[in-house]
């Protein structure tokens, strides 16, 4: 299922990359990204599990994964 309350973006120039795909899978601590042969995958199911803690956009590239906080409109991204 979706998140209700939490979506997550990734631009669709990175998905393919293996050294983040991993990157990823192992900084979420709620396993909302799986490395699938060398790809990002986002686990829908655990989208809503996600704590905020900002660990996934910065181990990615500045603007390529955002955290959509769907309650309220405003979104988690690195800028910098
Ligand atoms: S903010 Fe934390 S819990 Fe949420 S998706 Fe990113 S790494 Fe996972």
């Amino acid at each position: 299922m979706p998140g209700t309350f939490i979506d997550v973006e990734v631009a669709d120039d990175v998905r393919g990359d293996p050294e983040l795909a991993q990157k990823l899978e192992d900084a979420c601590p709620v396993d909302i990204y799986a490395n699938r042969g060398g790809k990002v995958e986002v686990v829908e199911d655990n989208l809503d599990e996600c704590v905020l803690c900002e660990l996934c956009t910065a181990a990615a590239p500045p603007g390529k994964v955002r955290v959509l906080k769907l309650y309220d409109g405003t979104a988690l991204e690195r800028t910098g």
